[in-house]
């Protein structure tokens, strides 16, 4: 099946519930080596998306993302709300007037969001942040979809790199954002925005 708009606004709501769900859980990994509100961030954001979907309904698929994006931007403090917003503003933008989106679309739509986290946060895989969920995830995806395997599979597959992109932060030190400030002590905890960024990935794959 090739995902339509339909499919993006069930994923937009499944990923508001899990954030939702998740809240606390997001927001002690944040108590450990932040300051304990990335779990509130995102459920307010996402709390925010959730208010504005209807007024997308009818939307394509890129005005349903850039809603998104500037949703976050004006409801979420520190510094996950500027990423996660730039990063569906610039997916948003890749995919402009669509209504559905073949596997190559969507990974182009990925590539955007993963470049625009790269531009806002001036961060590189391995420093402890959403990236390194986002970067193997992107890779499991991009080689799943250039072998041409079902979509289905390479969303799994994408998922999969995102959660143990996501635990491999654990051994990491933080160099970038609030958990660089503990430098060797942001050693032994996992990163909250890799696990939030894992979560949307998860949600891709629920609910088919
Ligand atoms: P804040 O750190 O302002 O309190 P949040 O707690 O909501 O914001 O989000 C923290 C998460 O943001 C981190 O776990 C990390 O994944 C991500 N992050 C922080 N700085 C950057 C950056 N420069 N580039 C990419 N991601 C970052
Ligand atoms: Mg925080």
């Amino acid at each position: 099946m090739t995902p339509d708009r339909t499919c993006v606004l069930a994923w937009l709501r499944r990923s508001a519930a899990a954030l939702h769900e998740q809240r606390d859980y997001l927001t002690s990994l944040d108590a450990a080596i932040g300051d304990a509100d990335h779990g509130i961030n995102m459920d307010r954001g996402f709390t925010a998306v959730l208010d504005k979907l209807p007024t997308v309904a009818e939307a394509d698929v890129g005005t349903i993302l850039k809603t998104v994006g500037a949703t976050l931007v004006s409801t979420v403090g520190g510094a996950s709300g500027p990423l996660y917003g730039t990063a569906f503003l610039r997916a948003g933008t890749a995919l402009a007037g669509r209504q559905e989106l073949r596997p190559v679309d969507a990974l182009a739509g990925f590539e955007a969001a993963y470049e625009g986290i790269v531009a806002r946060g001036k961060a590189q895989r391995g420093e402890k942040t959403m990236l390194d969920a986002f970067g193997p995830a992107l890779d499991a995806l991009r080689a799943a979809i250039e072998a041409k395997q079902p979509f289905a599979n390479a969303l799994r597959a994408a998922a999969d790199a995102a959660q143990a992109g996501a635990l491999a932060t654990t051994p990491m030190m933080a160099t970038k954002g609030r958990a660089s400030y503990l430098g060797q002590r942001s050693i032994g905890h996992q990163d909250p925005g890799a696990t939030s960024l894992a979560l949307f990935f998860q949600m891709m794959t629920d609910g088919k």
